[in-house]
Protein backbone atom coordinates (compact mmCIF):
# COMPACT_ATOMS: atom_id res chain seq x y z
CA UNK A 1 0.00 0.00 0.00
CA UNK A 2 1.46 3.40 -0.41
CA UNK A 3 0.47 6.73 0.41
CA UNK A 4 0.26 10.35 -0.21
CA UNK A 5 2.85 12.03 2.51
CA UNK A 6 4.86 15.57 2.30
CA UNK A 7 3.71 15.35 -1.55
CA UNK A 8 5.61 12.52 -2.28
CA UNK A 9 4.32 9.05 -2.46
CA UNK A 10 5.97 6.85 0.55
CA UNK A 11 5.25 3.21 1.17
CA UNK A 12 3.18 2.30 4.41
CA UNK A 13 6.57 0.87 6.09
CA UNK A 14 8.01 4.03 5.82
CA UNK A 15 4.16 5.76 7.64
CA UNK A 16 4.65 3.18 9.96
CA UNK A 17 8.14 3.46 11.24
CA UNK A 18 7.14 4.07 14.69
CA UNK A 19 5.00 1.40 15.30
CA UNK A 20 7.36 -0.77 17.20
CA UNK A 21 11.01 -0.77 18.35
CA UNK A 22 13.59 -0.08 15.62
CA UNK A 23 15.33 -3.53 16.25
CA UNK A 24 12.60 -5.95 16.27
CA UNK A 25 10.90 -6.87 13.09
CA UNK A 26 7.16 -7.40 12.71
CA UNK A 27 6.76 -10.63 14.62
CA UNK A 28 8.96 -9.05 17.44
CA UNK A 29 11.68 -10.99 16.85
CA UNK A 30 15.52 -9.40 16.63
CA UNK A 31 16.11 -7.49 13.53
CA UNK A 32 19.93 -7.60 13.24
CA UNK A 33 21.64 -4.72 11.61
CA UNK A 34 24.29 -5.19 8.80
CA UNK A 35 25.49 -1.69 8.73
CA UNK A 36 27.71 -0.59 5.79
CA UNK A 37 30.77 0.27 6.73
CA UNK A 38 30.82 4.33 6.96
CA UNK A 39 33.41 5.89 4.33
CA UNK A 40 34.21 9.80 4.04
CA UNK A 41 35.63 13.03 6.45
CA UNK A 42 33.60 12.46 9.48
CA UNK A 43 34.17 8.99 9.93
CA UNK A 44 37.67 10.06 9.07
CA UNK A 45 37.93 12.50 11.98
CA UNK A 46 35.19 10.30 13.92
CA UNK A 47 38.46 7.54 13.43
CA UNK A 48 41.04 9.87 14.63
CA UNK A 49 39.25 11.13 17.84
CA UNK A 50 38.13 7.45 19.03
CA UNK A 51 42.28 6.51 18.67
CA UNK A 52 42.86 9.89 21.31
CA UNK A 53 39.99 8.51 23.42
CA UNK A 54 41.59 4.77 23.31
CA UNK A 55 44.82 5.75 24.10
CA UNK A 56 43.46 8.44 27.22
CA UNK A 57 41.23 5.31 28.26
CA UNK A 58 44.31 2.64 28.51
CA UNK A 59 46.93 5.63 29.32
CA UNK A 60 45.08 7.33 32.32
CA UNK A 61 46.21 4.49 35.10
CA UNK A 62 49.54 4.99 33.79
CA UNK A 63 49.57 8.55 34.28
CA UNK A 64 50.98 10.20 37.55
CA UNK A 65 50.59 13.93 39.05
CA UNK A 66 53.76 14.29 41.81
CA UNK A 67 53.39 10.41 41.76
CA UNK A 68 49.76 9.96 42.15
CA UNK A 69 47.41 8.85 39.90
CA UNK A 70 45.84 11.61 37.43
CA UNK A 71 42.82 9.70 38.12
CA UNK A 72 42.01 7.02 40.19
CA UNK A 73 37.70 5.84 41.61
CA UNK A 74 39.25 3.67 44.66
CA UNK A 75 35.42 2.85 45.82
CA UNK A 76 36.73 0.48 47.88
CA UNK A 77 38.79 2.67 49.88
CA UNK A 78 36.16 5.83 49.41
CA UNK A 79 39.20 7.46 47.77
CA UNK A 80 38.72 9.62 44.52
CA UNK A 81 41.68 11.27 42.69
CA UNK A 82 40.93 13.42 40.07
CA UNK A 83 44.13 15.15 37.91
CA UNK A 84 45.70 14.32 41.03
CA UNK A 85 43.63 16.09 43.78
CA UNK A 86 42.87 13.29 46.41
CA UNK A 87 38.77 13.22 47.20
CA UNK A 88 37.96 11.73 50.29
CA UNK A 89 34.44 11.06 51.65
CA UNK A 90 34.93 13.94 54.09
CA UNK A 91 34.74 16.27 51.05
CA UNK A 92 31.41 15.44 49.92
CA UNK A 93 30.48 19.19 49.41
CA UNK A 94 32.81 19.33 46.35
CA UNK A 95 32.10 16.14 45.24
CA UNK A 96 28.33 17.20 44.92
CA UNK A 97 29.07 20.57 43.58
CA UNK A 98 31.46 18.67 40.86
CA UNK A 99 28.55 15.78 40.18
CA UNK A 100 25.90 18.61 39.77
CA UNK A 101 28.00 21.02 37.77
CA UNK A 102 29.07 17.70 35.52
CA UNK A 103 24.67 16.70 35.09
CA UNK A 104 23.89 20.26 34.22
CA UNK A 105 27.02 20.35 31.68
CA UNK A 106 25.72 18.01 29.72
CA UNK A 107 22.42 19.08 29.53
CA UNK A 108 23.31 22.24 28.54
CA UNK A 109 25.83 20.48 25.88
CA UNK A 110 22.75 18.29 24.83
CA UNK A 111 19.88 21.21 25.06
CA UNK A 112 22.60 22.86 22.60
CA UNK A 113 24.30 19.99 20.55
CA UNK A 114 22.21 16.73 20.40
CA UNK A 115 23.70 13.32 21.26
CA UNK A 116 27.04 14.71 20.18
CA UNK A 117 28.96 12.96 22.82
CA UNK A 118 26.94 9.24 21.94
CA UNK A 119 28.58 9.85 18.62
CA UNK A 120 31.53 10.84 18.58
CA UNK A 121 32.68 10.12 22.54
CA UNK A 122 30.31 7.48 24.22
CA UNK A 123 32.60 4.63 25.21
CA UNK A 124 29.79 2.55 23.76
CA UNK A 125 30.08 4.23 20.68
CA UNK A 126 33.93 3.92 20.57
CA UNK A 127 34.09 -0.04 21.23
CA UNK A 128 31.41 -0.91 18.88
CA UNK A 129 31.82 1.30 15.86
CA UNK A 130 35.67 1.67 16.26
CA UNK A 131 37.02 -1.79 17.70
CA UNK A 132 34.32 -4.54 17.24
CA UNK A 133 32.56 -3.49 13.65
CA UNK A 134 36.10 -2.46 12.35
CA UNK A 135 37.16 -6.27 13.16
CA UNK A 136 34.16 -7.82 11.54
CA UNK A 137 34.39 -5.46 8.38
CA UNK A 138 38.45 -7.35 8.50
CA UNK A 139 37.05 -10.86 8.88
CA UNK A 140 33.66 -11.23 7.46
CA UNK A 141 33.80 -8.59 4.97
CA UNK A 142 30.80 -5.76 4.44
CA UNK A 143 27.06 -5.63 4.93
CA UNK A 144 26.58 -7.79 2.31
CA UNK A 145 28.90 -10.23 2.72
CA UNK A 146 27.93 -10.34 6.79
CA UNK A 147 24.64 -11.04 5.52
CA UNK A 148 25.39 -13.93 2.96
CA UNK A 149 27.45 -15.32 5.86
CA UNK A 150 25.09 -15.61 8.33
CA UNK A 151 22.15 -16.27 6.19
CA UNK A 152 24.26 -19.10 4.15
CA UNK A 153 24.64 -22.49 5.57
CA UNK A 154 27.54 -23.56 8.17
CA UNK A 155 30.72 -23.92 6.25
CA UNK A 156 34.32 -24.53 7.04
CA UNK A 157 34.73 -20.83 6.04
CA UNK A 158 31.75 -19.47 7.97
CA UNK A 159 33.16 -21.51 10.82
CA UNK A 160 36.57 -20.37 10.84
CA UNK A 161 35.25 -16.77 10.51
CA UNK A 162 33.27 -16.84 13.27
CA UNK A 163 35.68 -18.49 15.29
CA UNK A 164 38.65 -16.00 14.83
CA UNK A 165 36.03 -13.35 14.95
CA UNK A 166 34.62 -14.50 18.35
CA UNK A 167 37.72 -15.18 20.13
CA UNK A 168 39.33 -11.60 19.00
CA UNK A 169 35.86 -10.36 20.67
CA UNK A 170 36.02 -12.65 23.88
CA UNK A 171 39.96 -11.21 23.85
CA UNK A 172 39.19 -7.64 23.47
CA UNK A 173 36.50 -8.12 26.76
CA UNK A 174 38.51 -8.77 28.67
CA UNK A 175 41.59 -6.39 27.91
CA UNK A 176 38.52 -3.81 28.31
CA UNK A 177 37.66 -5.35 32.01
CA UNK A 178 41.20 -5.44 32.66
CA UNK A 179 41.45 -1.38 31.62
CA UNK A 180 38.33 -0.39 33.37
CA UNK A 181 39.27 -2.45 36.67
CA UNK A 182 42.90 -0.25 36.58
CA UNK A 183 40.85 3.19 36.61
CA UNK A 184 39.85 1.80 39.94
CA UNK A 185 42.59 -0.17 41.67
CA UNK A 186 44.90 1.81 40.03
CA UNK A 187 47.55 0.20 37.62
CA UNK A 188 50.14 -0.75 40.59
CA UNK A 189 46.65 -2.52 42.45
CA UNK A 190 46.16 -4.67 39.29
CA UNK A 191 49.92 -5.44 38.58
CA UNK A 192 49.61 -6.94 41.89
CA UNK A 193 47.00 -8.56 41.75
CA UNK A 194 48.00 -10.34 38.30
CA UNK A 195 51.28 -11.54 39.37
CA UNK A 196 49.01 -13.36 42.65
CA UNK A 197 48.20 -16.87 41.73
CA UNK A 198 44.25 -16.79 40.85
CA UNK A 199 43.70 -19.20 44.01
CA UNK A 200 44.04 -16.54 46.06
CA UNK A 201 41.95 -13.63 44.30
CA UNK A 202 39.29 -15.89 43.31
CA UNK A 203 36.67 -13.11 43.87
CA UNK A 204 38.20 -11.05 41.63
CA UNK A 205 39.04 -13.27 39.18
CA UNK A 206 35.57 -14.73 38.79
CA UNK A 207 34.10 -11.34 39.06
CA UNK A 208 36.59 -9.99 35.87
CA UNK A 209 35.24 -13.46 33.95
CA UNK A 210 31.61 -12.12 34.47
CA UNK A 211 32.34 -8.20 33.92
CA UNK A 212 34.14 -9.67 30.44
CA UNK A 213 31.37 -12.09 29.45
CA UNK A 214 28.91 -9.07 29.59
CA UNK A 215 30.75 -7.07 27.69
CA UNK A 216 31.97 -10.07 24.93
CA UNK A 217 27.79 -10.14 24.77
CA UNK A 218 27.10 -6.87 24.61
CA UNK A 219 29.36 -6.18 21.97
CA UNK A 220 28.60 -9.17 20.26
CA UNK A 221 25.29 -9.86 20.56
CA UNK A 222 23.12 -6.54 22.19
CA UNK A 223 25.26 -4.27 20.45
CA UNK A 224 23.11 -1.03 19.34
CA UNK A 225 20.03 -1.66 21.52
CA UNK A 226 21.95 -0.33 24.48
CA UNK A 227 21.89 2.93 22.81
CA UNK A 228 18.05 2.20 21.59
CA UNK A 229 16.75 0.55 24.18
CA UNK A 230 18.84 0.68 27.51
CA UNK A 231 20.97 4.22 27.84
CA UNK A 232 19.04 6.48 30.10
CA UNK A 233 20.45 9.24 28.56
CA UNK A 234 19.15 8.28 25.04
CA UNK A 235 15.93 8.03 26.52
CA UNK A 236 16.29 11.87 27.88
CA UNK A 237 16.78 12.85 24.24
CA UNK A 238 12.94 13.95 24.08
CA UNK A 239 12.75 16.26 27.05
CA UNK A 240 16.31 17.95 26.17
CA UNK A 241 15.83 18.63 22.26
CA UNK A 242 14.15 21.68 20.78
CA UNK A 243 13.59 23.16 17.38
CA UNK A 244 16.94 25.28 18.09
CA UNK A 245 19.26 21.98 19.12
CA UNK A 246 21.76 20.77 16.25
CA UNK A 247 21.49 17.62 15.39
CA UNK A 248 22.03 15.16 12.32
CA UNK A 249 18.87 15.83 10.18
CA UNK A 250 17.77 15.59 7.16
CA UNK A 251 17.10 18.74 5.31
CA UNK A 252 13.41 17.69 3.86
CA UNK A 253 13.08 21.08 2.26
CA UNK A 254 15.16 20.38 -0.23
CA UNK A 255 15.27 16.69 -0.40
CA UNK A 256 11.27 15.85 -0.76
CA UNK A 257 9.64 15.18 -2.99
CA UNK A 258 12.03 12.31 -2.94
CA UNK A 259 12.96 9.44 -5.48
CA UNK A 260 14.19 11.75 -8.59
CA UNK A 261 10.70 11.94 -10.24
CA UNK A 262 10.64 16.11 -9.01
CA UNK A 263 12.62 18.33 -7.86
CA UNK A 264 13.54 16.89 -4.24
CA UNK A 265 17.33 16.08 -4.41
CA UNK A 266 17.27 12.95 -2.89
CA UNK A 267 17.20 10.56 -5.21
CA UNK A 268 15.74 7.66 -2.59
CA UNK A 269 18.99 5.41 -2.88
CA UNK A 270 18.11 4.45 0.94
CA UNK A 271 22.18 4.67 1.06
CA UNK A 272 22.04 6.65 4.06
CA UNK A 273 19.21 3.56 5.90
CA UNK A 274 21.85 1.15 5.08
CA UNK A 275 24.93 2.82 6.68
CA UNK A 276 23.42 3.13 10.11
CA UNK A 277 24.42 1.23 13.01
CA UNK A 278 20.68 1.79 14.48
CA UNK A 279 18.83 1.12 11.10
CA UNK A 280 16.71 3.67 10.96
CA UNK A 281 16.08 6.14 8.21
CA UNK A 282 16.80 9.97 9.14
CA UNK A 283 14.52 11.35 6.82
CA UNK A 284 11.81 10.26 8.82
CA UNK A 285 12.99 12.92 11.01
CA UNK A 286 15.23 13.20 14.28
CA UNK A 287 14.74 10.11 16.46
CA UNK A 288 15.92 8.88 19.72
CA UNK A 289 17.76 5.97 17.86
CA UNK A 290 19.80 8.38 16.23
CA UNK A 291 23.27 8.23 18.10
CA UNK A 292 24.60 11.23 15.72
CA UNK A 293 27.45 9.28 14.23
CA UNK A 294 27.47 11.00 11.26
CA UNK A 295 27.78 7.94 8.75
CA UNK A 296 24.49 8.96 7.08
CA UNK A 297 25.75 12.78 6.30
CA UNK A 298 29.29 10.94 4.66
CA UNK A 299 26.76 8.46 2.63
CA UNK A 300 24.78 11.17 1.44
CA UNK A 301 27.20 13.74 0.61
CA UNK A 302 29.17 11.02 -1.69
CA UNK A 303 25.43 10.08 -3.17
CA UNK A 304 25.50 13.79 -3.84
CA UNK A 305 28.62 13.79 -5.50
CA UNK A 306 27.71 11.19 -7.58
CA UNK A 307 24.20 13.27 -8.84
CA UNK A 308 26.05 16.76 -9.51
CA UNK A 309 24.45 18.24 -6.72
CA UNK A 310 25.71 19.86 -3.24
CA UNK A 311 26.75 18.17 -0.19
CA UNK A 312 24.94 18.73 3.10
CA UNK A 313 21.48 17.14 2.17
CA UNK A 314 21.95 15.34 5.74
CA UNK A 315 24.03 17.79 8.28
CA UNK A 316 24.42 18.56 11.24
CA UNK A 317 21.76 21.28 11.60
CA UNK A 318 18.72 22.51 13.76
CA UNK A 319 15.06 22.24 12.64
CA UNK A 320 14.94 26.43 12.43
CA UNK A 321 17.95 26.09 10.39
CA UNK A 322 16.12 24.19 8.09
CA UNK A 323 12.97 25.53 7.78
CA UNK A 324 13.75 28.96 8.84
CA UNK A 325 17.65 29.20 7.22
CA UNK A 326 18.62 30.33 10.35
CA UNK A 327 21.85 28.86 12.28
CA UNK A 328 22.87 29.42 15.74
CA UNK A 329 24.32 28.15 18.41
CA UNK A 330 22.98 30.59 21.30
CA UNK A 331 19.33 30.72 22.27
CA UNK A 332 17.63 31.90 25.29
CA UNK A 333 17.53 28.40 26.77
CA UNK A 334 20.93 27.09 26.73
CA UNK A 335 22.00 30.73 27.20
CA UNK A 336 20.02 30.17 30.79
CA UNK A 337 21.35 26.97 31.68
CA UNK A 338 24.72 28.43 30.92
CA UNK A 339 24.35 31.10 33.40
CA UNK A 340 23.92 28.60 36.27
CA UNK A 341 26.24 26.26 34.93
CA UNK A 342 29.26 29.01 35.42
CA UNK A 343 27.68 30.03 39.03
CA UNK A 344 27.60 26.22 40.27
CA UNK A 345 31.33 26.06 38.31
CA UNK A 346 32.57 29.43 40.41
CA UNK A 347 30.97 27.95 44.10
CA UNK A 348 32.99 24.40 42.93
CA UNK A 349 36.21 25.71 42.57
CA UNK A 350 35.75 28.39 45.39
CA UNK A 351 35.00 25.83 47.75
CA UNK A 352 38.13 23.50 46.04
CA UNK A 353 40.69 26.05 46.22
CA UNK A 354 39.39 26.87 50.38
CA UNK A 355 39.03 23.26 51.35
CA UNK A 356 41.41 22.97 54.31
CA UNK A 357 44.53 21.46 54.29
CA UNK A 358 43.44 18.92 56.45
CA UNK A 359 40.72 17.50 57.65
CA UNK A 360 40.19 16.22 61.14
CA UNK A 361 37.84 14.16 62.95
CA UNK A 362 37.64 14.10 66.54
CA UNK A 363 35.27 11.95 68.53
CA UNK A 364 34.66 10.59 71.61
CA UNK A 365 34.90 6.79 71.80
CA UNK A 366 31.41 5.33 71.61
CA UNK A 367 30.40 3.67 74.94
CA UNK A 368 32.99 5.36 77.63
CA UNK A 369 31.80 8.38 79.59
CA UNK A 370 34.56 9.55 81.90
CA UNK A 371 37.20 8.10 84.16
CA UNK A 372 38.12 9.78 87.88
CA UNK A 373 42.22 9.35 88.18
CA UNK A 374 44.03 8.83 91.44
CA UNK A 375 45.09 12.74 90.75
CA UNK A 376 42.20 13.96 91.43
CA UNK A 377 41.74 14.65 87.49
CA UNK A 378 39.01 13.44 85.18
CA UNK A 379 39.99 12.28 81.52
CA UNK A 380 38.23 11.31 78.44
CA UNK A 381 39.19 8.89 75.60
CA UNK A 382 38.99 10.04 71.96
CA UNK A 383 39.39 8.76 68.48
CA UNK A 384 41.27 11.03 65.82
CA UNK A 385 41.14 10.79 62.43
CA UNK A 386 43.21 13.54 60.41
CA UNK A 387 42.99 13.58 56.55
CA UNK A 388 46.21 14.70 55.13
CA UNK A 389 45.02 16.53 51.15
CA UNK A 390 48.53 18.21 50.82
CA UNK A 391 50.97 16.74 48.56
CA UNK A 392 53.68 16.79 51.63
CA UNK A 393 54.34 14.59 54.64
CA UNK A 394 53.04 17.17 57.67
CA UNK A 395 54.50 16.35 61.45
CA UNK A 396 51.64 17.63 63.56
CA UNK A 397 50.75 17.89 66.53
CA UNK A 398 47.56 17.95 68.86
CA UNK A 399 46.99 20.89 71.36
CA UNK A 400 44.00 21.97 73.75
CA UNK A 401 43.17 25.44 73.03
CA UNK A 402 40.37 26.42 75.23
CA UNK A 403 41.51 25.19 78.64
CA UNK A 404 44.71 24.01 80.23
CA UNK A 405 44.76 19.99 79.81
CA UNK A 406 47.11 17.43 78.83
CA UNK A 407 46.55 15.25 75.95
CA UNK A 408 48.49 11.52 75.76
CA UNK A 409 48.43 10.44 72.50
CA UNK A 410 48.60 6.76 71.93
CA UNK A 411 51.16 5.72 68.84
CA UNK A 412 53.91 8.27 69.86
CA UNK A 413 54.13 11.19 66.83
CA UNK A 414 51.60 12.37 64.28
CA UNK A 415 53.15 12.22 61.09
CA UNK A 416 50.82 12.24 58.37
CA UNK A 417 52.27 10.97 54.08
CA UNK A 418 51.02 13.21 51.78
CA UNK A 419 47.39 12.10 50.69
CA UNK A 420 47.09 9.72 53.52
CA UNK A 421 45.20 9.78 56.69
CA UNK A 422 46.01 9.13 60.41
CA UNK A 423 43.98 7.27 62.41
CA UNK A 424 44.87 6.91 66.53
CA UNK A 425 43.43 7.62 70.18
CA UNK A 426 44.35 9.82 73.20
CA UNK A 427 43.50 10.81 76.61
CA UNK A 428 42.36 14.20 77.71
CA UNK A 429 42.93 15.17 81.32
CA UNK A 430 41.69 18.34 82.87
CA UNK A 431 41.44 19.85 86.56
CA UNK A 432 37.87 19.50 88.23
CA UNK A 433 37.75 23.14 87.94
CA UNK A 434 37.95 23.49 84.72
CA UNK A 435 34.53 21.52 83.45
CA UNK A 436 31.44 23.85 83.27
CA UNK A 437 28.77 20.85 84.23
CA UNK A 438 28.12 17.38 82.54
CA UNK A 439 29.58 18.64 79.52
CA UNK A 440 32.25 21.25 78.93
CA UNK A 441 32.62 22.64 75.27
CA UNK A 442 36.17 22.02 74.28
CA UNK A 443 38.59 23.22 71.43
CA UNK A 444 41.63 21.42 69.83
CA UNK A 445 44.10 22.84 67.58
CA UNK A 446 45.85 21.11 65.16
CA UNK A 447 49.27 22.30 64.28
CA UNK A 448 52.30 21.54 62.17
CA UNK A 449 55.70 23.28 62.61
CA UNK A 450 54.30 25.42 65.44
CA UNK A 451 51.55 26.66 63.06
CA UNK A 452 47.59 26.60 63.98
CA UNK A 453 46.57 24.93 60.52
CA UNK A 454 43.02 23.65 61.73
CA UNK A 455 40.78 23.81 64.87
CA UNK A 456 38.50 21.23 66.12
CA UNK A 457 35.18 21.66 68.42
CA UNK A 458 33.99 19.05 70.71
CA UNK A 459 32.82 18.38 74.55
CA UNK A 460 33.95 16.55 77.61
CA UNK A 461 32.13 14.80 79.98
CA UNK A 462 32.53 14.93 83.44
CA UNK A 463 30.27 14.16 87.03
S1 LIG B 1 21.55 8.88 1.01
FE1 LIG B 1 20.80 10.95 0.57
S2 LIG B 1 19.92 10.74 -1.47
FE2 LIG B 1 20.11 8.66 -0.70
S3 LIG B 1 18.16 8.26 0.29
FE3 LIG B 1 19.50 9.06 1.87
S4 LIG B 1 19.04 11.23 1.87
FE4 LIG B 1 18.25 10.45 -0.06
S1 LIG C 1 20.60 8.40 11.42
FE1 LIG C 1 22.66 8.90 10.72
S2 LIG C 1 23.66 9.90 12.46
FE2 LIG C 1 21.82 8.87 13.23
S3 LIG C 1 22.57 6.90 13.93
FE3 LIG C 1 21.86 6.61 11.84
S4 LIG C 1 23.67 6.95 10.58
FE4 LIG C 1 24.14 7.72 12.60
Amino acid sequence: MQNRHRGSIVSKEELSFRDRPINLNESGARKWVYAKKPKGKWYRRRSVLSLVLLAFLVGVPFLRVKGHPLILLDIAHRKFIIFGAIFWPQDTLIMALLMLSFILFIIVFTVTFGRLWCGWACPQTIFLEMVFRKIEYLIEGDYRKRHALDKGPLTTEKFLKKTLKHLIFALIAIAMTNVFLMWFIGSEGWLKLIKEPVAENLRSFSIMLVVSAVFYWIYAFFREQICTMVCPYGRMQGVLLDSNTIVVSYDHKRGEPRGGRNDGDCIDCRQCLAVCPTGIDIRNGTQLECINCTACIDQCNSVMRKTGKPEGLIRYASEKNITEGLFRIWNTRNRAYSVVLLLLLSFFLFTLLTRPEIETTILRTPGLLFQENPDGRISNLYNIKIVNKTHERLPLELRLISHEGEITLAGGAMEIEDQKSYESTFILYLDPGQLSGDVTHIEFGVFSNGELIENYKTTFVGP
